[in-house]
């Protein structure tokens, strides 16, 4: 029996843009994730295995070995500097910007600037790099919110065609990263699977290529 690799993804849509590059190595799953209270989606190969995970959870799968190989946003890595992973593709997939945002008449605030966001790290970084002092406020998710009920300045988030903000009455600020997708790989797997493993990144590589020239 051939090794097994595990390939973790998230739902929604990483899992539906990784689906034609999967395609393209060969490798199509038994189940749709959105059907299907499984975990753990077996494919038309018997060595693969796909795991449905949060997509904030693909590093730590992936760094930990739950899986050999995962799917992972830049926004989400960006959290995870530390991971012990190796990131060899850039999927094109997922594409949005990282950006500060706040309300259009905002005024500049007395004290320190008060950023909402659930991208900690990142915010952390840009903010430190600016050289400019901020109190960061955790959240998980509805981060438009924040500035609304006056509880932030700015939030920082994910963009993609701003809609979401507008509709709430804030507009993009500043641009903070471009993000898309990553292909991310178990450091260990990389030894010990090395064949198979090489063999799926030169597949998805040659996908993503035959994509872009679409
Ligand atoms: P927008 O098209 O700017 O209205 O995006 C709507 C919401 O979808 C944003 O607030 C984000 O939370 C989310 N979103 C958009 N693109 C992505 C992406 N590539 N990855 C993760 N979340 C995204």
């Amino acid at each position: 029996m051939a090794e097994m690799i595990t390939l973790a993804l998230s739902k929604g849509r990483i899992f539906e843009e990784t689906l034609p590059l999967l395609k393209a190595a060969g490798i199509e799953p038994l189940d749709d994730p959105e059907k299907s209270r499984k975990l753990i989606l077996e494919t038309n190969l018997p060595d693969v295995r796909l795991i449905i995970v949060r997509a904030s959870d693909v590093p730590t799968y992936v760094e930990y070995g739950g899986a050999d190989l995962g799917v992972a946003g830049k926004d989400v890595l960006m959290e995870h500097p530390e991971a012990e992973l190796y990131e060899p593709v850039d999927l094109n997939i997922a594409r949005c910007k990282l950006m500060t945002a706040g309300k259009k008449d905002a005024e500049e605030p007395q004290g320190r600037l008060k950023v909402a966001t659930k991208f900690v790290e990142s915010t952390k970084r840009f903010y430190a790099e600016q050289g400019q002092q901020v109190e960061i406020i955790k959240l998980y998710g509805s981060m438009e919110l924040a500035p609304l009920v006056g509880m932030a300045d700015r939030i920082v988030d994910v963009v993609d065609t701003g809609n979401t903000l507008r509709a709430n009455g804030l507009i993009p600020m500043e641009h903070i990263a471009d993000i898309s997708s990553r292909l991310v790989v178990n450091k260990a797997s990389m030894k010990t699977k090395h064949v198979r493993i090489q063999q799926f990144i030169e597949q998805i590589r040659i996908a993503v290529k035959e994509q872009a020239n679409d």
